[in-house]
């Protein structure tokens, strides 16, 4: 059967979305590009804030539109589905069929039902298939979440944690490298709390150490650490590793201690600043990322200078700032959203201008650092490479490295290079040989 498959939101669906192709893929079936010609066609839905919803609901509209066309099935499966599905089954008889999140257990066998032919039933014991570049991939290491962020409607989507089996996650990270996965991402809602609920203690660091003993893995990333849980055992491991990257993903969502007790967020800025100031201290070429929310409920001018403060004392490498807006099914939902958008807006770009400071200063000081890049593609307009140095996750919110050489370099090549000309985001290395493994 012809079936074309549509990833919507994180990298943690695309995760899910690659194996349903490894599924579709073990079933003989065909993915087709082109959805004109597709028999059926599969949605991965993201749906835990608002604009995410309306654009899987377009999606879904816009594929149920080839109907006409010859499309037999529309299938819906994700997070939009397991959060409305009641809702979504009336208003939507377009679509065959809602796939709820508890059901992937059993998704082979629903498809099969559904589609009329034969899919194992086996989602998520077998080879994924990689949708993006072949020399990267995520590994998500846990589902759910048990913090009880106010604003988040994820908990009650995805459920409590769910720490995946270490053996499985080491089996898997080992078939990815060998398949020629150079890069590992390490992804969960709180990556920091892997193995919290097997024993009530963390089990990142020891995961870490297998993986960084394969053979092929050049970088391992680990994405999404919750600020309190960035224990000094797991620097000790990082530091000592040969391919952790000392990046630090570590949201931390304000600089008002009063907005974080809000947000009912762990640990106070004193704590944050305390740990960025540790993994400063334990490397020197630390990067660090984190995200702010801006206009949550009760937020006053105050607590906006605090984070300001907050960003002017750390100066994160990378930043990804929101505007907070009402989530159904989420504490602050019932808390008068009192912070007019237009002051929301205000207030989202001074963080953001503030940044774009920062990043002008900061980045100047790597000038004539070298650095290893991960060759990603070529650039026509200014005829360079592109590609991503070891500070820039793969996610799109980073940005990446313009990379001059002589040489004719393939997408997935690693080299050393030397930063020789940056301007805030823009950033441009030259090419200095082959990277040492
Ligand atoms: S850590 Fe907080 S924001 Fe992140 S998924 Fe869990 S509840 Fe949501």
């Amino acid at each position: 059967m012809k079936i074309g498959v549509i990833s919507l939101g994180c990298a943690k669906n695309l995760v899910d979305t690659e194996n349903l192709l490894g599924i579709l893929s073990l079933g003989n079936q065909e993915i087709v590009q082109n959805y004109e010609d597709a028999e059926a066609i599969i949605i991965n839905t993201y749906g835990f804030i608002e604009s995410a919803k309306s654009e899987a609901i377009d999606t879904i509209l816009e594929a149920a539109s080839y109907k006409e066309q010859g499309l037999k099935k529309l299938i819906v499966m994700g997070c939009l589905s397991q959060r409305y599905k009641p809702q979504l089954v009336e208003e939507l008889p377009e679509v065959d069929r809602f796939i709820t999140l508890n059901e992937y257990k059993d998704l082979g066998k629903i498809l099969s039902e559904e589609l009329g032919v034969k899919i194992p039933n086996t989602y998520g014991k077998t080879s994924r298939i990689l949708s993006g570049k072949p020399w990267m991939a995520y590994l998500k290491i846990a589902e759910g979440c048990d913090n009880k962020c106010s604003y988040c409607a994820i908990p009650g989507i995805r459920g409590p944690l769910d720490s995946f089996p270490e053996e499985e996650l080491v089996r898997e990270a080992r078939r990815l490298a060998s398949q020629g996965v150079k890069e590992l991402n390490l992804i969960a809602q709180d990556s920091s709390r892997y193995g919290y609920d097997w024993d009530h203690r963390l089990h990142l660091s020891s995961l870490l150490k297998q993986l960084d003993e394969i053979e092929g893995l050049r970088w391992i990333r680990i994405l999404y650490l919750y600020p309190d849980e960035i224990p000094d055992d797991l620097l000790e491991t990082i530091r000592q590793s040969r391919h952790i990257l000392p990046y630090f993903d570590i949201p931390t969502q304000h600089g008002s201690n009063r907005m974080l007790r809000a947000m009912n967020r762990r640990g106070s800025r004193e704590e944050i600043l305390e740990r960025v100031q540790t993994i400063r201290n334990t490397f020197e070429n630390a990067v660090l990322r984190t995200t702010l929310i801006t206009g949550f409920p009760g937020e006053t001018e105050e607590d906006h200078q605090l984070s300001l403060d907050l960003l002017e004392k750390i100066r994160w490498d990378h930043l990804g700032a929101f505007t907070y807006s009402k989530e159904e099914d989420t504490p602050s939902y019932e808390l008068e959203d009192d912070v007019p958008p237009e002051e929301k807006d205000r207030r989202l770009q001074e963080i953001y201008e503030l940044q774009n400071r920062i990043v002008q200063e900061d980045r100047q000081k790597l000038l004539h650092h070298s650095c290893t890049i991960l060759i990603e593609g070529y650039e026509g307009i200014t005829s360079m490479y592109k590609g991503r140095s070891e500070m820039f996750a793969p996610d799109g919110t980073d940005g990446f490295v313009r990379v001059r050489s002589d040489r004719n370099l393939k997408p997935g090549d690693m080299i050393r290079a030397e930063y020789i000309r940056i301007n805030g985001y823009s950033m441009t290395a030259e090419d200095r040989g082959d990277a040492d493994d």
